[in-house]
């Protein structure tokens, strides 16, 4: 996990500390925490989060054959009857195909699977242009199409991956479902991807610290998050490639099917978590300076980003700088962006 929910943020001086459902989903950690004095509201709302989650890894897990999402890669060229949640998600990711010009891409699969990711075999060599080049055509996003409650992959061998994304969805509805049983000191931390709101203690928000990518035992600064904030972060150091002894990210830049190098991590902070999710994705591929202008561009989105170079840079968006206290040891390294 990229984010570290802060001991100090999670404590209620003189109580017993949060109540915390924890539970192991789409490959990853789930906790939930609230007050407390929340406890048996969060103990009773713990069946309708587990069913709503196991909804949501059968509609779109790639890792479940047997998934929607699998059903429509499996049946490229023809358009395939799904649920509402799947095609709102394939809708949602579309849309931010389109405002990262691509280099969000809910079709990169192919290219995943050729690089050696998700349990795909890794190639022996840094693969060349000559494998690229037909790859890239097969991950045209453009050629992904949801109609009311279906949803087309126009070529065979094209394949839909909705993993950037559908984390973060997940948090939401999570978020949404705990809020509809009057919870409102909550915080919900999926595989990284966090959604919070109220705060704890005295504390009027919680307090996220950001990890060092290149030194997992530290951070470089605090986050103070409420009022439905999300963060995300994207990183190269836990999910990656290495071959021939040279390391790539599990993120692809769609656009010339390498690996993403140059971005050892990227946070992003939103409104709610798909939002945080999807960009803190496009904003890893994006040159880092397009990246700011986009999440400039949008409400109550700001980023921070960390090069894959030493020695360590920490550049923040105006809304960034504004939400993130840096460590005093990274301090000096803090850059505008
Ligand atoms: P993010 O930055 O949010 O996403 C990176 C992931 O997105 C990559 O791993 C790749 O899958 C994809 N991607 C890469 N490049 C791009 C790009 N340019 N544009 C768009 N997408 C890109 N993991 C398991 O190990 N086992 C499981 O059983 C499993 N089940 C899952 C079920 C569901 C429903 C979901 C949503 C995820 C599941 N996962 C599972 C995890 C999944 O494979 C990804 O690792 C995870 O979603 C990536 O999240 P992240 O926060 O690490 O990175
Ligand atoms: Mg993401």
């Amino acid at each position: 996990m990229f984010l570290l929910l802060l001991c100090a943020g999670c404590r209620r001086p003189g109580r017993q500390g949060n109540h915390e459902w924890n539970g192991l989903v789409m490959g990853t950690y789930v906790t939930i925490s609230v007050p407390a004095t929340d406890a048996d509201r969060l103990d009773q709302a713990v069946p309708e989060i587990k069913q709503a989650l196991e909804a949501i890894e059968a509609d779109l897990s790639i890792f479940r054959p047997d998934s929607e999402v699998s059903r429509i890669n499996s049946n490229a060229g023809s358009w395939v009857e799904v649920s509402t949640q799947t095609a709102h998600l394939v809708q949602q990711s579309l849309e931010y195909a389109r405002l990262s010009e691509g280099a969000f891409n809910p079709a990169v699969l192919p290219l995943i699977h050729a690089w050696g990711l998700h349990g795909a075999q890794a190639p022996p060599q840094w693969l060349n242009e000559a494998t690229l080049a037909p790859l890239r055509e097969l991950v045209d996003w453009r050629k992904l199409a949801v109609e009311s409650n279906r949803v087309r992959l126009a070529a065979a061998g094209m394949q839909l991956d909705l993993g950037a994304i559908a984390k973060g969805y997940a948090v939401d509805l999570c978020y949404r479902m705990l809020h509809a049983r009057s919870m409102t000191n909550i915080m919900v931390n999926l595989g990284g991807d966090l959604r919070c709101s109220g705060g704890t203690g005295r504390n009027p928000y919680w307090i996220v610290g950001v990890r060092n990518p290149f030194n997992r035992s530290q951070i470089i600064g605090r986050l103070l998050l409420s009022g439905g904030d999300a963060v995300s972060t994207s990183g190269n150091y836990e999910r990656f490639i290495e071959i021939d002894g040279r390391r790539g990210a599990h993120i692809i830049d769609p656009r010339s099917g390498y690996p993403v190098e140059g971005m050892a991590g990227v946070t992003v902070l939103a409104a709610d978590s798909l939002t945080a999710d999807a960009l803190s994705t496009a904003l890893f591929v994006m040159e880092m300076q397009q990246g700011g202008n986009l999440v400039n561009s949008m409400d109550n989105c700001a980023a921070l980003f960390v090069p894959d170079r030493q020695p360590l840079e920490i550049y923040l968006t105006p809304g960034m700088r504004e939400r993130f206290v840096p460590e005093p040891a990274f301090a000096a390294a803090v850059r505008q962006l």
